[in-house]
């Protein structure tokens, strides 16, 4: 029988690319996300691999929303095998103007979202003796850049998060780990590129290289698929002992 997977952000991006990947496994996926296309973006990837899915625009900053998708997916498959919490919002301001109702949104969407859904499948996986969380965090949940302060304090909680529960889940079957990518090449990405350059005056090329990947001892955005591929890795058996931990795809940048 399938196996189940619930990914959060699932129709842009990382979330994408993770869905894909584990459509190509014949999984049955819950999507989401809030694109506006959402619903024909995950039935293409239905249709395009010939699984089972199911497409919920629930709104990560609100629990009750949450809590209805997780009960939605328990409903049509009996259980969830892995969650991938990754829906996620960025924000960069100076502190002293960083807008509270930002800092908020960041704090719920990529921190408190991933508790709420988490606590909603657990019974499901503990029951089951088997689970997979997997948590997108960054390299911004190892280290800091400046005017991130949301950012980091929430990829940098999600890691303790993500400690926590493998410590409950170890006796269950059940593994819990981060991803803690570096500069993905994302839609969203592309546009602060082209913001960048208007901002700098500078050509794409100096945007990458000086702005966005001076940082990252390899000047190379990371593919989407490298994350989608950890992921994979770490839902499967071979990956039974790894748990707790926060792994970086980040082209060296955390080396330093
Ligand atoms: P993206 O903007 O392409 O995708 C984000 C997804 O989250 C979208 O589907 C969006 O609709 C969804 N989302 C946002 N707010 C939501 C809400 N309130 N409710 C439900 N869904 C919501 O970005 P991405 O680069 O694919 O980011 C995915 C994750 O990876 C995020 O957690 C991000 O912080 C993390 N990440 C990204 C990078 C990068 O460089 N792109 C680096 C490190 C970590």
């Amino acid at each position: 029988m399938a196996k189940t997977i619930i990914i959060t952000g699932s129709t842009s991006g990382i979330g994408l690319a993770m869905a894909r990947a584990f459509a190509k496994e014949g999984y049955n996926i819950a999507f989401n996300g809030l694109e506006p296309n959402g619903a024909e973006i995950a039935q293409q990837v239905a249709d395009e691999f010939k699984i089972d899915h199911l497409f919920v625009p629930a709104n990560m900053m609100v629990p009750q929303q949450i809590r209805d998708f997780a009960a939605q997916v328990i409903t049509k498959w009996g259980s969830v095998d892995v969650l991938i919490n990754n829906a996620g919002i960025q924000f960069v301001s100076p502190l002293e103007n960083f807008p509270e109702d930002k800092w908020d949104a960041i704090i719920a969407i990529n921190l408190t979202a991933a508790f709420h859904l988490t606590k909603a499948v657990w019974p499901t996986m503990k029951e089951k003796k088997f689970g997979r969380v997997i948590n997108i965090s960054s390299a911004h949940g190892l280290v800091a850049s400046e005017f991130k302060s949301a950012y980091v304090a929430a990829k940098h909680g999600i890691i303790g998060f993500t400690k926590t529960i493998a410590l409950e889940g170890a006796t269950f079957g059940i593994t819990a780990n981060s991803i803690c990518p570096g500069y993905v090449h994302t839609p969203i990405i592309d546009m602060q590129i082209g913001d960048q350059m208007k901002a700098h005056n500078m050509t794409k090329e100096e945007v990458v290289n000086t702005v966005m990947l001076a940082k990252q001892a390899i000047k190379q955005f990371i593919p989407v698929e490298a994350i989608a591929q950890m992921a994979l890795y770490l839902a499967s058996d071979a990956a039974a002992q790894m748990t707790g931990i926060a792994i970086p795809i980040d082209g060296g940048w955390t080396a330093e």
